[in-house]
């Protein structure tokens, strides 16, 4: 059985074939770690809304925010208004986030999801450089429009949508081209081809570790060279912490371990707290050039993203959260290392970092763990272009039991596909 013939939905003829069909149950309600569905199962979610969900679904302390404000008829929609619940969420984010860690960054809402913020940055990388080329890495995954769908890095999500844009340049992400060769080298010879009439990009754009892309980690040496090279050919360095932000790799930012000061950051998923769409484009202050009204967008402005996003940030005054990530980390680590030597027929290769780990197989065993998972009440996604890579991205507040049993039925799961 594969996952794409699984559909909930098909007696409803307006629903579009492209719509998910890899958990076939309705849901209905969730909390925490968990999810029930209408018959009253259980699942636990080692998904998490596919990232937009590092705090678990309802967490109660955003929920009383967020009934509060309901409450007194705060505003919900302002587009560029300003007020309150943004200066809130603004100050505290400079107060919480940027300021601890040294850095300066201007920050913009470019409207509700990642896609949204990935098209800012690669506009604004233009303007502010005047060059057009976008610098992008193999497996990369940045967004459906047609600029962030032309600097991702995968045949089938772009098939459909022809060409989808000049001026990108796909180049070998960390890893790509074997252990023992690095792609950098390959890409400054690249660059220093001035023979074949390559012009300079205006922006590298990059993932730390790629989600969608099948769990690829980038090596700090490998960020940093990178960093460096922009430096070196005037090109800015955007990194897309749309799904490693908010803490999945361990810390706030994905990069702000590896050495590397991006110049613009995108961030959506887990920002606006409560799964409510929100994103941001963080520039450094010399990149904040666009006139009032030069780039913007209708729901930019969700008030009540910015009240559970502000009550979020509660998480990270606290310096013992990421020591908490990172100590179920180990655990999740842990156990795929004892499946991948008790299971040696299925040549598992254990990926990632933080709460974004995964094991690579051949192509088709993942696809069947995932769907044996969902019916033993385990929410699993796959990842990478053949779906091959099982994706274990809880949300970063599960309980420790909740963990150990979502790794006991996956444990189960490939045990059962190994005989
Ligand atoms: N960038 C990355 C790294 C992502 O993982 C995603 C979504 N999976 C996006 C951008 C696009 O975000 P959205 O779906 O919110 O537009």
């Amino acid at each position: 059985q594969k996952r794409n013939d699984l559909h909930v939905f098909e007696n409803l003829e307006s629903n579009v074939r492209s719509y998910c069909r890899s958990f076939p149950t309705k849901f209905q309600r969730a909390s925490g770690y968990q999810l029930w569905d209408m018959e009253g199962k259980a699942y636990i979610d080692f998904f998490a809304g596919a990232g937009a969900l590092n705090y678990g679904h309802n967490p109660p302390e955003m929920k009383k925010k967020l009934i509060e404000y309901l409450t007194m008829d705060g505003i919900s929609h302002s587009l560029d208004m300003a007020t309150e619940a943004k200066e809130s969420f603004l100050t505290r984010f400079n107060d919480v986030i940027l300021k601890p860690r040294g850095m300066n960054y201007k920050i913009m809402f470019p409207g509700p999801t990642g896609t949204n913020s990935v098209e800012s940055a690669l506009k604004l990388a233009r303007k502010a450089t005047g060059r057009q080329t976008i610098m992008s890495f193999t497996n990369a995954f940045h967004g459906m429009t047609l600029g962030a769908l032309a600097v991702t890095g995968n045949k089938f999500k772009r098939s459909g949508a022809g060409v989808p844009l000049n001026h990108t340049l796909s180049m070998p992400y960390d890893g790509y081209m074997g252990k023992d060769v690095n792609s950098l080298d390959y890409i400054e010879s690249f660059l220093n081809d001035s023979g074949s009439g390559i012009s300079l990009p205006a922006a590298v754009i990059v993932e730390t570790l790629q989600g969608e892309g099948g769990i690829n980690t980038a090596s700090n040496e490998w960020l940093s060279g990178l960093a460096d090279l922009c430096k070196t050919y005037g090109m800015l360095l955007i990194v897309d912490d749309v799904q490693m932000g908010c803490g999945r790799t361990g810390s706030f930012f994905s990069f702000e371990r590896c050495g590397i000061i991006p110049d613009i950051v995108c961030m959506s998923k887990s920002i606006g707290g409560y799964g409510l769409p929100m994103a941001l484009t963080l520039m450094k202050p010399e990149l904040d050039l666009w006139e009032p009204g030069e780039h913007n967008g209708t729901f930019r402005g969700n008030n009540l993203a910015f009240i559970t996003a502000t009550a979020a940030l509660d998480y990270w005054e606290r310096p013992s959260f990421s020591y908490e990530i990172e100590a179920k980390a180990v655990l999740v680590r842990d156990v795929l290392e004892e499946i991948v030597i008790q299971v040696p027929e299925l040549k598992g290769e254990i990926r990632g970092r933080g709460l974004m780990q995964g094991i690579a197989f051949e192509p088709g065993i993942a696809e069947r763990i995932s769907i044996l998972a969902f019916q033993r009440g385990l929410i699993l996604e796959t990842s990478g272009t053949d779906s091959e890579v099982i994706k274990i991205m809880p949300p970063l507040t599960i309980e420790r039991a909740g963990l150990e049993s979502g790794l006991q039925i996956l444990k189960e799961c490939i045990h059962d596909i190994a005989n």
